[in-house]
This record gives C-alpha cells, structure tokens and sequence, in this order.
C-alpha cells in the first residue's frame, strides 16, 4: 500500500465556519454528496443540512468536485441550515410534490385536449426529470423513506393516468376506424395500494339478504349454473351460501356477520378488469362447489380441506391488475421486484388474501386454534401459487405420477397435488360450460389480453402472439387451448372420478368442435352479398 496523497491528486479547500479556520481535502473520486457530508462534518451539522460557501467577495460557489480551490488567507465561509422537523418537511415536501403533480397534470390535459396529439415520451422523460430532481431533494432535506416511498406510488399513479388516457386515444382512433362500441372499461395498471384499499367501504347493513329459490339452491351445484344471471350481492349471498352448506361455517366456527365482511371484503379488492375480476372469482368458486358435489369430495377429504379448496377458490386471482405476469417481469413493476419475478401475480393474490384475513373483522379463521390455522394458511397459498399457469406441466406431471400404480388418499403429497389440480381445473373451467355462458368470456379474455399487448407495443416490450390482435381470433384462442390444456387435464382429472367424464370433459369435446366449425367457416371467403353488406356497416 503507497501513500494514496502521492498517488490520487487530491484538492484543499479551507473553511470558514463560524470564524473557525478548517480543511477539506478531498479526492477525485469524490462526488458532490461525499464533499457535502465532508463539510458538514467540519461544521458539525447533519448530512441533511443545506450547506452554502462563499468566497472574499461574498459570491457564492458552488459546492461540487470541480470547485475552484482556494488559499488558507481567504477560506470560504459557510452557512449550514438544518431541515425542520419531520412532520413539517413533509408538510413542506408535500406542496413542493403536489405542485409537481399538478403541474404534470395540466400539462398533459393540455397536450391531450388541445391538440389532439399525447406526447406520451415527452412526458415520461418530464416526469422521470421531475421525479429525480424530488428525490434528490428528497435525501437533502432528510425525508424519510416511507415519505419517499408515497411520492413513488403517487408518481405511479400520474403514470398509470397517462396511461389510461394514452389508452382512451388509441382507443378512440381504433373505434373511430372501425365504427364499433367499446363496451369495456379502461384499467388502471400494478400500482400497489394495500394500504388504501385493504378495509371495508361499505359494512354489512347495506348487503342486503336474499332468500334463495330450492331450484337455485340445486342448480348451484351444476357446472352448468348460469353465472351471469347475478348481481355481484347476489353472488355474495351465493358464496355465502356455498360456505353454509358444506358446513364450513359450523367447521372453522365462524361467525356468520364475519362470513358477510369478508365476501365484501373480497369484493372490493376485485379490480374491473374485463376478465380477471369478481365475476371471475365467484365461477372458480361455483365450478370448485360444482366439483366438490358431483365427485362426493368429502368422502375422500377432510372438512378443513374442502374449506382451503373454496376459500383459496374465493382469494385466488385478488387485486389482479389486468396484466398478465410476462408483463409484469418484462416491464419490471413494483410487484416483479418484490417478489423477484417468481409468480409475482400469485404471490400478489395471496399476500392480498392473508392481509383481509388479518383484519379480525374478516377473518374467517379467526376462532380455529394455531396449528390449525398454520395448516390453512399452508394449504391456501400453495394451492393459489399452484394457478400460475407456467408450473402446469410441473403439477400435471407431479399428479399423473401419483395416479400409478393407484391413488393414496392419505398420502399427503398426494391428496396436495390432487387440490392443486382440482383449483386449477377451476380456474379455467370456462369452457366447460354451456356455450351461452362460456362464450362471453372469450371475449372478456381477448379484452384483458388486447389491452396488455397494445400496451406493451406502446412501451416496447415483446408480445405474445396469442395476445396480438393482428394474429388471434375467438376460435384460434380457444381450439389450442381445449385441445392441449383443457381435455388433457379434466380427462386425467375424470380417471380418479370418473362422473367428470360425462359432466365435464363432454361439454369440453362439444365446445372444441364448434371452435373448429368457427374457424372453417371464418377462413371461407364471405358471399359478396355479405361482404358489401359488412362494408356499408363499416362506412356509416
Ligand atoms: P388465471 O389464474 O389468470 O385466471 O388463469 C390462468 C390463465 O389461463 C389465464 O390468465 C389465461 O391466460 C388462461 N386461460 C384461462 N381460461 C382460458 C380460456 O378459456 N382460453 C384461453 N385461451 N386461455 C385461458
Ligand atoms: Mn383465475
């Protein structure tokens, strides 16, 4: 080791602190920051207090690495100020970023409104200018982190804004183009807000009761329920009664009013997405109750089991931002880094779901012992991190193995890997229903799926073919999935109960080859009386 003085050219600044003579001597490899805590360690001040030099003459000079140096006769005499106080920092951080976003704001409503054109990238690159200048500030004047932690978050939503109205004006010029209704409504993207939206809105006084018809009671039971005949109260009640009668409310001993809280709970931390949303989580729900009925699941599992199946069922696809977990990894959320792009998505649900559960308002489990709730803790997050569909071929593999030479009910690995199957059966049981109730939900999927793509065009990242309006129709949607993803699975699933033939993988069979009739009769060249016809709708 030399001596590093000979080595690294240094710079000297003499110091007039109070009348206080003092040196400095700092290296090259010095940024502005070291050379302010340096000072501010002379002046024996916090490294967040603002710190001013001035020269002989009363000019101020700037404190950064290429300062001009000076001589011991005329040192530069420094002020220091230490931030005020935490809360008035914030208070005075708080205007400072409120303006910030304001004008933000109005900056790009003008952009929007006035010309018609949305400068998207000028706006990022303002935003992102904005946003460093903040922190930088930020860490000079000493906020805390979860103070800068908010700024972030409400930056993520001026981006999420932009977004959306990016979204509206594609939107607009797709539909003005195409002369066509948009029926759905614009999302907001992954921007976390646990803190906002995990309590209740409304309490239960304002749910109101239903009594359910017998007929409706039986037909629940059916995978051939028609889901969308009900209000989102009603499906309330149909949950609620769902729980009831499988005696799960007498098992964990919940209290009935706590039972309600958490549905609504539930509910509201549902986003509208077209697809993922809480109409999606009452069918996963309803076809997991169908299942349980039509393969007498109690005789082969406990009651606690069946209560892990629905209630992971209920919280499995929780505050779903509409965004698939490709995008998620390729755009590198928030959600992507906090759960270091494994699952970030089922991660994000059942994190959501324990965090309703701690509220003692709705939590269901709140009157079962410790190691019984351990157990179904366990049991709901491995089964809603069993629904990313990128470990299917892992868990189907892991089931058909434990199918030979024959199914053991009391091994424990086995009858896991079995609800594993069971809830992923459910989450994509669309198409096992009727076609009047299925085929609605293609459509909502194609939405969810569109709207990502264009987004990740717009930002450029990679797209899936299967999510490109230039490249996927209703039927090419559908044909490759029932045929690859879905009979496979079911008819596996139809060895151990065989009912599940008839009742699931037929209706399965029937909704592939009406896909398949779709298709050839898309790829036919229309008759040309129809095609002007299509082409005088198009025009008006
Ligand atoms: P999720 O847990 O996201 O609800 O379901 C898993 C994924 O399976 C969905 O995000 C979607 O990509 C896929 N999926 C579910 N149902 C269908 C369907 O009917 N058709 C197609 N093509 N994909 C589906
Ligand atoms: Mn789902």
């Amino acid at each position: 080791m030399g001596n590093a003085s000979s080595i690294e050219p240094t710079k000297t600044i003499f110091l007039d602190i109070d009348g206080k003579k003092e040196k400095i001597m700092f290296s090259r490899h010095c940024g502005t920051r070291d050379i302010h805590d340096l000072i501010a360690h002379a002046a024996g001040v916090s490294r967040y207090a603002e710190i001013s030099l001035k020269d002989s003459t009363g000019a101020f000079v700037s404190l950064n690495p290429t300062m001009p140096i000076n001589t011991q006769s005329s040192p530069y005499k420094v002020t220091s100020k230490e931030p005020s106080p935490t809360t008035e920092s914030s208070n005075g951080d708080g205007e400072v970023f409120t303006q910030v976003l304001s004008q933000v704001a109005s900056q790009f409503n003008n952009q929007f409104s006035k010309e018609g054109v949305f400068k998207v990238e000028e706006i990022k690159t303002d935003i992102a200018t904005r946003l460093s200048a903040l922190e930088r500030k930020m860490e000079l004047e000493g906020l805390k982190a979860v103070e800068i932690e908010k700024c972030k978050r409400d930056i993520s939503d001026i981006k999420d804004q932009i977004w959306n109205a990016q979204k509206k004006f594609v939107d607009f010029n797709r539909l003005s183009n195409e002369t066509q209704a948009d029926s759905g409504e614009t999302q907001t993207p992954s921007s976390l807000s646990d803190e906002r939206k995990i309590s209740l809105k409304r309490d239960v006084p304002s749910y109101p009761k239903y009594t359910l018809s017998q007929e409706t009671i039986e037909y629940l039971k059916q995978p051939t329920f028609d889901i969308w005949h009900w209000e989102p109260n009603e499906m309330l009640s149909l949950l609620e009664h769902m729980f009831h009668e499988l005696g799960l409310v007498a098992e964990f001993n919940i209290n009935p009013i706590t039972l309600k809280r958490f549905f609504l709970c539930v509910q509201e931390n549902y986003r509208n997405n077209p697809f993922h949303n809480f109409r999606h989580c009452f069918c996963v729900t309803q076809m997991m109750y169908g299942m349980i009925h039509l393969c007498h699941l109690w005789e082969v599992m406990t009651r606690e089991d069946l209560g892990i199946l629905m209630t992971a069922c209920v919280c499995h696809d929780l505050d779903h931002p509409g965004y698939n977990n490709t995008y998620q990894i390729n755009a590198r959320t928030e959600l992507a880094i906090r759960y270091n792009d494994i699952s970030p998505l089922e991660n994000h649900h059942c994190a959501v779901a324990f965090k309703i559960l701690s509220n003692p308002e709705c939590n269901i489990f709140a009157n079962v012992d410790k190691d019984t709730f351990k157990r179904i803790r366990a049991g709901i997050t491995m089964l809603i991190l069993a629904t990313d569909m990128a470990r299917h071929g892992e868990i189907m593999d892991n089931f058909k193995m434990k199918l030979e030479p024959e199914f053991d009910y009391k091994n424990k690995d086995s009858l896991d890997t079995l609800k594993m199957v069971l809830i992923k059966c459910c989450d994509i049981s669309n198409e096992v229903r009727p076609m009047e109730v299925s085929e609605p939900w293609v459509d909502c999927l194609l939405e969810e799926y569109f709207n990502q793509s264009d987004r990740e065009k717009m930002e450029g990242l990679p797209v899936a073919p299967f999510m490109d309006r230039d490249k996927v129709t209703k039927p090419t949607a559908q044909i490759g999935f029932i045929k690859f993803v879905l009979i496979p699975m079911f008819e596996t699933v139809a060895k151990l109960f065989p009912v599940i033939d008839s009742t699931m993988v037929e209706p399965l069979r029937i909704a592939r080859d009406r896909y398949e009739d779709m298709k050839e009769k898309n790829s036919m060249p229309p008759p040309p009386s129809q095609s002007n016809k299509k082409k005088t709708v198009t025009e008006k």
